[in-house]
């Protein structure tokens, strides 16, 4: 048996052209786009590659993206400035810090500065609490991709039993509420948990996010169950050539494919869908601000 591949990458053109259908009747409505200003500290080059990429997705939907580079120098002061002016622009509908942030500046204080209303990655406390309630509120992207991941899958999420591994606030929690929200069974696992492979075979619907690579080996995997990977790392490739590296994910994929009944691919699963999350957030945000 070998599993359905989940395709992220054309699900996430998919959601990409109705966000950009709704952007075109947010602009036929009121006269501007909906705008996305995403903030860079410093000059990681990972995070570099991602905020070119949202800013570039968010003007191919037709959105207003702006991405301002700040220097590795910023002090807190100055970037919780830059969120002020920006939460008090109204052209602004959604706000993203990208993380990791330099030393000198504590991420918790400037990720709690974000208007809720214009929080797109969805960490603010009153975001995490409203999805905690079972509440509307903006929920983070990668979490949502993988839900979008399950649909695509077709799978059953009441009462299936589900393992998030990972307990993260941008991936892991905010996963197991939006399974819970639709009546799955949580399990969440992380670094204490006990005979994780045994917790893991018991998963109808298996999440890995721990960035760890190839962790989750074949013999985890229930026969037939989802998995959806959300690990990205990197591991050195000597087989390319001297220092280089490849890409990996935190499930061993030719082990899990001949034993899962649906996978997400790697790369070309998650990682689409989380920019396209964004983008999705941004349009919401803005459509919930312009019609208080
Ligand atoms: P964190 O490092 O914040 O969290 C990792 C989680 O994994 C923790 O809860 C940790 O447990 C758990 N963990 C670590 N080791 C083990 C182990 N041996 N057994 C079980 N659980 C373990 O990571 P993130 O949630 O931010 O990201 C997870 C992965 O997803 C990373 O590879 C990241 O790069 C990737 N990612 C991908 C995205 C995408 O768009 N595709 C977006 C965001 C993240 P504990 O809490 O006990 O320490």
């Amino acid at each position: 048996m070998s599993a359905k591949i989940l395709d992220g990458k054309k699900l996430a053109e998919e959601v990409r052209a109705e966000v950009k259908k709704g952007v075109d009747a947010f602009v036929a409505r009121h006269g501007r786009a909906p705008g996305l200003s995403v903030l860079l500290v410093g000059e990681d080059p990972a995070s570099q590659v991602y905020t070119r990429n949202k800013e570039k997705m968010a003007k191919e939907v037709s959105m207003n993206g702006a991405l301002y580079r700040l220097p590795l120098e910023t002090t807190e002061a100055e970037l919780l400035s830059w969120i002020d002016k920006l939460n008090r622009d109204d052209a602004v509908d959604g706000i993203l810090v990208q993380l990791p942030l330099p030393k000198q500046i504590d991420s918790e204080k400037v990720l709690d500065a974000i208007d809720p209303k214009k929080d797109v990655d969805g960490f603010h406390p009153v975001n995490a609490g409203l999805l905690s309630s079972g509440r509307a509120s903006l929920t983070p992207c990668t979490p949502r991709g993988c839900m979008k991941l399950l649909e695509l899958a077709g799978a059953k999420l009441e009462g299936a039993r589900a393992v998030v591994v990972g307990r993260s606030n941008i991936v892991g929690k905010p996963l197991a509420q939006l399974l819970l929200a639709k009546n799955a069974t949580v399990t969440i696992a992380h670094s204490r948990t006990k005979d994780l492979a045994a917790v893991c075979r018991e998963a109808d619907i298996l999440i890995a996010a721990v960035g760890k690579a190839e962790m989750i080996r074949g013999d985890f995997v229930k026969p037939g169950a989802t998995v959806i990977d959300v690990g990205i790392n990197r591991i050195d490739a000597p087989e390319l050539g001297a220092g280089k590296t490849r890409l990996v994910c935190d499930v061993a994929y030719a082990e899990a494919l001949t034993v899962a009944g649906a996978i997400t691919p790697v790369p070309g699963g998650v990682g689409p869908l989380t920019i396209a999350c964004l983008l999705e957030n941004t349009l919401i945000a803005a459509t919930a601000r312009t019609s208080q």
